[in-house]
């Protein structure tokens, strides 16, 4: 069970296991926000797993600036995996980053330069732009938000939580 943290402002900072969140609260750290409908028991009460809590002191979301690196982790991260070409999902060990833009044409690793791409796709793609190699883009390629960059299990969290989050896509 995970539990998002919000700063004082309402802005996602991480996301941390339950028992961590319980102690950020048992210590008056954080209120709880919203919580799970699971329970823990202790000898004399019944609580249940907080989903949301809110710090009570202000930090800077940093999860903003950290997570949008254009890593290759990222980038995965923000198109699941999914070739963005033939949209094939694909895994860690047979994905491909494309340039769109070649970098033998001066195309750099930026955001909406970069996509997954499935071994074929990039083959076929070469050193050419998707037009000359008859190849379309599933989506223009852009940065991405915090939530694009969440794990796919997490991500399943995001609409319980949304309506806890001021900076939806921030
Ligand atoms: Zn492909």
């Amino acid at each position: 069970m995970r539990t998002l943290v919000l700063n004082a402002a309402y802005e996602p900072i991480h996301l941390v296991t339950w028992e961590k969140a319980m102690c950020l609260v048992v210590t008056a750290k954080a209120e709880i926000v919203a919580e799970y409908d699971e329970v823990v028991r202790s000898v004399t009460q019944i609580y249940k797993l907080p989903s949301v809590v809110r710090l009570k002191r202000f930090v800077r979301s940093f999860r903003r600036t950290m997570n949008s690196r254009c890593t290759r982790r990222n980038i995965l991260l923000r198109d699941r995996l999914t070739c963005q070409y033939c949209g094939d999902r694909m895994n860690h060990q047979n994905v491909t980053i494309d340039h769109v833009k070649p970098r033998c044409r001066g195309g750099t690793t930026v955001w909406d330069n970069v996509v997954a791409a499935c071994h074929s796709c990039n083959r076929r793609k070469a050193d050419m732009t998707p037009d000359e190699a008859g190849l379309r883009l599933m989506k223009i390629p852009r940065r991405p938000s915090w939530i694009d960059l969440l794990e796919e299990s997490h991500r399943e969290l995001i609409n319980s939580w949304l309506p806890f989050i001021i900076n939806k896509a921030g």
